[in-house]
């Protein structure tokens, strides 16, 4: 087994999540079995408990992993099945050393940060590899080089790399080669002193990935070779894409990365075949029709809040021949009486996940106007619930309605807890969270959508539907389209004299694929083409 790890220097968000997956997709089509994981030095135990300001959105696995976004990368751009030991964090390891320390497993020991922790950070590396039969295992490190929380890590790979022995392990390291406007120059100091920094910890990388807003001329690559010490076809040029993300594989190709990785480990395959992701960007950058669809979130001003459900989106328009435009609207901005002027040329709406009573108003504005006009409706998760608060407010009469979530004492009550959340005490951890399965009702659109009777999908919420209000709001026309397979929980909703309205409690964004798009976001595409022929 061959093991990379994936550093970043100089700055942080320089792509290094995308960076790992692209390079994942080319070993992967060079016919090698990849897995993928991501080490985050900080204390947290998991991205569960963090805002989507500080972190992004929350990338849920289906064994109910709170994880990483990157995670998402890392399953979008490769097949691997990754579970709740591909995302490490600080906390993770402290939290076990310390419940070894409690049990008496080091009694006697001075517990220290070297062997102790380090030795457990080496056990994850390998744990995952050991899961499912791989030949590469890429591990992101989170973070840059020269943080305090990263040290230990670091310290990990270094001592890993001897035991594993150095043709079995790569480090490839992220920088930034920034531009200089006055003096019209590239500068390599920043990335000369990041690789300092790893040196002195005893790393030594192989491939220098360079993010840079100009093309690299010879000069400079040898300039960062010789004073990186990596060999000259090792420096890699990356800069931004032109149109998609799914670009990277191909622009990575093409300065022969995965060549030279697999060179450095000794690792015989044949090139790459890239033809079908191609063929995807190819749809993704020239799509023959276009559409405008309107996410109305309250995260809207952050650009990671929401990312797999804009990636759902971009698959869902290349399977459609049809570029997409989203247009994000912040739902504290959208009211009953500008509704027209936000909403008025979009093809379809999606209200997304979220927590908290804030925005909420803007969401009912817009799943109303969804509802009124015969807009295609998308409701994920919180979307379906607000889509239930609105059928109960506006056609069942019930004028307070609402989830106790945002309104405790409300008379009606249509989405509350669950018996079992009502104990739960800890925020970590604690929603209903994975892959469960949905039973689809047969003659319902849902069912047609999915073409099969039952679905798999992933979740996090802590509220459900109140099934007491259910002959309710069915004898208006409210259809229930899937529940579990128990029947206690409404999994899915949609709308009787509505051409095409779906909500459901789970989140099917986080399913979707390049090649292979989820079909509520392919049908839901599909649908808004339909309203605008
Ligand atoms: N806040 C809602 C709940 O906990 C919805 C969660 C979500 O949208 N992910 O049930």
């Amino acid at each position: 087994m061959k093991f990379i790890f994936v550093t970043g220097g100089v700055v942080s968000s320089l792509g290094k999540g995308l960076a790992a997956a692209a390079l994942g997709t080319l070993l992967e089509r060079r016919g090698l079995r990849v897995t993928l994981q991501k080490f985050d030095p900080y204390l947290n135990v998991d991205p569960g408990t963090l805002s989507p300001f500080q972190h992004g959105e929350v990338y849920v696995l289906s064994d109910g992993a709170e994880t990483d976004l990157d995670l998402g990368h890392y399953e979008r751009f490769t097949s691997c099945v990754l579970t709740r030991g591909n995302n490490v964090t600080s906390g993770q390891i402290y939290e076990t050393v310390l419940a070894k320390e409690r049990r008496g497993d080091y009694l006697g020991k001075t517990v220290q940060v070297i062997p102790h922790v380090t030795d457990e950070i080496k056990g994850r590396i390998t744990r995952n590899a050991g899961s499912g039969p791989s030949d590469v295992v890429i591990t992101e490190i989170g973070g840059t080089t020269g943080d305090i929380e990263g040290l230990p890590f670091l310290e990990a790979i270094r001592q890993f790399q001897l035991e594993a022995g150095v043709e079995n392990v790569l480090i490839m390291h992220v920088t930034l080669i920034p531009y200089i406007k006055a003096a019209g120059e590239l500068k390599t100091k920043p990335s000369q002193q990041s690789i300092a920094k790893l040196r002195e910890i005893g790393l030594q990388p192989q491939v220098l990935l360079c993010r840079t807003e100009w093309p690299l001329d010879l000069e400079i690559r040898q300039k960062l070779a010789l004073f990186c010490n990596v060999p000259l076809h090792a420096v890699v040029e990356v800069r931004d894409v032109a149109h998609t993300i799914y670009e990277l594989p191909l622009t990575l190709q093409d300065e022969k990365l995965d060549d030279t990785v697999c060179r450095a480990l000794r690792l015989d395959t044949p090139p790459a075949d890239m033809t079908e992701w191609r063929r995807f960007v190819e749809r993704v950058v020239h799509p023959r029709k276009h559409l405008k669809v309107a996410v109305v979130g309250k995260y809207i001003d952050l650009q990671d809040a929401y990312k797999s459900i804009y990636e759902s989106m971009t698959h869902a328009g290349a399977a459609n021949d049809c570029g997409v435009d989203i247009v994000k609207l912040d739902s504290e901005d959208v009211t009953e009486e500008n509704a027209a002027k936000f909403l008025g040329s979009v093809a379809g709406i999606i209200v997304p996940g979220g927590f908290g009573d804030r925005g909420i108003e803007g969401k009912l504005v817009a799943c109303r106007y969804a509802r009124e006009h015969r807009l295609p409706y998308l409701g994920l998760c919180l979307g379906m619930q607000v889509a239930t608060i609105e059928f109960a407010r506006h056609v069942c009469g019930f004028k307070e309605a609402n989830s106790t979530e945002f309104d405790e004492k409300t008379p009606d009550p249509v989405i509350c807890l669950l018996e079992q959340q009502k104990e739960v005490r800890n925020k970590g951890a604690s929603m209903r969270l994975g892959s469960w399965p949905t039973k689809l009702v047969p003659g319902t659109l849902a069912h047609r959508v999915y073409g099969a009777d039952q679905a798999e999908e992933r979740h996090r919420h802590r509220y459900e539907f109140n099934l007491k209000y259910r002959p309710l709001l069915e004898k208006n026309g409210f259809v229930i389209s899937g529940t579990s397979p128990d029947g206690r929980l409404v999994e899915m909703i949609e709308l009787k004299d509505h051409p095409w309205f779906i909500a459901c409690q789970f989140h099917p964004e986080f399913l979707s694929k390049p090649n292979a798009p989820h079909p509520l976001f392919k049908g839901f595409v599909a649908a808004c083409l339909t309203g605008l022929a």
